[in-house]
């Protein structure tokens, strides 16, 4: 792609900035506004409104008014409106991506690829809306039981900064598909790309009280959705601390959550791994995004014997990285969040080098300035710092095992339990670690585990819930059973 194109696109993506809310299909101003960074240029790109919790309420009362005719309405009509709205998605997927450039500050190209795969749940789950089967069983007492999947009610949406499409689709799309109504709460720092999602959401014919973007106070809107007896669920994406946070406000109104929280994810190169496929699976898991995601590997295991070879041709691919801003023809490591986020990857890097750890590339700053780190690659030192903490960052620690039964143990030594990813030729060897591994989802000789069709979330101290899939659904239903005593 040219930088001609590039600027087109990035012009294009800031037409889509709205510095209002979105409630009840009404762009709605508030007491105070919320800037909004662009990472990469380290400029203001513009703000939402900060909202009172009326205004919130407001919204919340709109998402159970709506609720009554949304949820009644026949699954094929549903399916149809979420198809519209996918369409609407496709056409507008350069102006999405870069817009999701300018405020999250991913590379276009990367950018553009979460559209896509944002896109693929509301596709999925379009075709799903009319296939939203109950079961008829038998009981023991010769009565017939049906179950019916009805729509939990008006659903409550937080979501992180680090898929600002991809998080908000995965949630809305599975409600909207149920039969609920939302209102999502996005990210402080990337909040138009769920302004811009909803607005498609509402120009393909969804009612307008059915989907609300609140923006403003954190505390201020979590405790009026939390709080609100109408709201029947909530979905949260974010950091364990904060999730523990909004389940114990959930507790007084006894709502149904999913927790999709942080995540230390493990991966481990087996001693009969293909090298290279290990280490295309490490670079595509671990630096996209700059190392920001929930499932990126935080620490590498590798058996003692493959150790330096893998090491060898992980260090050469990570040091071809290039570093670039998100506009520019040929990025693939944009800057880190804030300065917040870039701290804690020089803290790491160097806690690693303090206990004996080798930097083998990277492990400075990059020349660009402002958020961007070198990719790294880490040689030894001490894995116990990355059990508890998400580095969140393009940093890859590498540590030696000698046995498959080390291995599992420290991928298990965690409290996280997110994602995994093993590396191995042997069938039975990835069968083993695959009962073996505390995690939600894991990837064999794979760097991605995210996908609409697959059950993606935790377990341990990652939450609980699953996005996507025939178990994402059942995240926004409730199942209903009808007796029928037949004489
Ligand atoms: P975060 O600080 O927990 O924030 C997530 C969301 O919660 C934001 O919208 C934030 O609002 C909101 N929030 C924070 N405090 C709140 C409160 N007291 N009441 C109501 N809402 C509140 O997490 P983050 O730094 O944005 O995202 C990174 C984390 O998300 C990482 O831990 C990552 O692993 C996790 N993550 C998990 C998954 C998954 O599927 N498991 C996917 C992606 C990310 P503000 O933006 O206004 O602060």
């Amino acid at each position: 792609m040219t930088e001609a194109s590039l600027a087109a696109h990035a012009a294009a993506g800031r037409a889509l900035i709205r510095d209002k809310a979105l409630v009840a299909g009404h762009w709605v101003a508030g007491d105070g506004a919320v800037e909004v960074d662009d990472p990469a240029e380290r400029t203001r790109l513009g703000s939402v409104p900060r909202l009172s919790a009326a205004q919130v309420e407001e919204a919340v009362a709109q998402a159970a008014a709506a609720f009554a005719d949304w949820s009644r309405r026949k699954p094929v009509e549903r399916g149809r409106f979420l198809s519209a709205w996918a369409d609407r998605v496709d056409a507008a997927e350069q102006a999405l991506a870069a817009l999701i450039s300018l405020e999250n500050g991913k590379p276009y190209a990367e950018a553009l690829g979460e559209v896509r795969y944002a896109n693929s749940f509301i596709r999925w789950f379009a075709g799903q809306a009319e296939r939203m089967d109950g079961e008829v069983i038998a009981t023991s007492a010769g009565d017939t039981v049906l179950t019916f999947k009805e729509p939990v009610g008006p659903v409550a949406a937080i979501t992180p900064w680090n898929f600002p499409a991809a998080m908000i689709t995965r949630k809305a799309a599975a409600a909207f598909c149920a039969g609920c109504t939302v209102v999502l709460k996005p990210a402080s720092a990337t909040p138009f790309t769920a302004l811009a999602l909803a607005e498609l959401a509402l120009e393909a014919g969804l009612p307008p009280g059915a989907f609300s973007v609140v923006t403003g106070d954190q505390a201020v809107i979590g405790g009026v959705l939390t709080g609100s007896p109408l709201i029947r669920k909530l979905s949260f994406t974010g950091s364990t601390p904060v999730g523990r946070l909004l389940a114990a406000q959930c507790a007084p109104t006894l709502k149904k959550l999913s927790m999709e929280l942080g995540g230390a994810a493990p991966l481990i190169v087996f001693e009969d791994a293909d090298l290279d496929v290990a280490v295309e699976g490490t670079i595509k898991g671990k630096f996209r995004n700059a190392g920001q995601t929930c499932v990126c590997p935080n620490r590498i295991y590798v058996h003692a014997r493959v150790r330096e070879a893998y090491l060898d041709r992980l260090a050469a691919a990570v040091a071809a990285l290039k570093v670039g801003k998100p506009f520019e023809a040929g990025a693939q490591i944009g800057p880190l969040i804030d300065d917040k986020g870039l701290a804690k990857v020089e803290d790491h890097v160097a806690r690693t080098v303090a206990a004996g750890g080798r930097v083998l590339t990277g492990g400075a700053r990059h020349a660009l300035g402002g958020g961007f780190y070198q990719p790294t690659v880490l040689d030894g030192g001490d894995d116990e710092m990355f059990l508890h903490e998400e580095t969140f960052g393009p940093v890859a620690p590498v540590f030696a095992f000698d046995s498959d039964d080390e291995a599992i143990a420290r991928a298990n030594a965690s409290e996280f339990g997110l994602a995994a990813f093993v590396f191995t030729r042997d069938l039975d060897r990835a069968m083993r670690a695959a009962r073996a591994v505390e995690a939600g989802v894991l990837g064999v000789n794979s760097g991605l585990v995210s996908n609409a069709a697959n059950p993606f979330g935790g377990v341990k101290q990652s939450g609980y819930g699953r996005e996507g899939s025939v178990y994402g659904l059942d995240d926004y239903v409730q199942v209903k059973s009808v007796t029928l005593a037949l004489r």
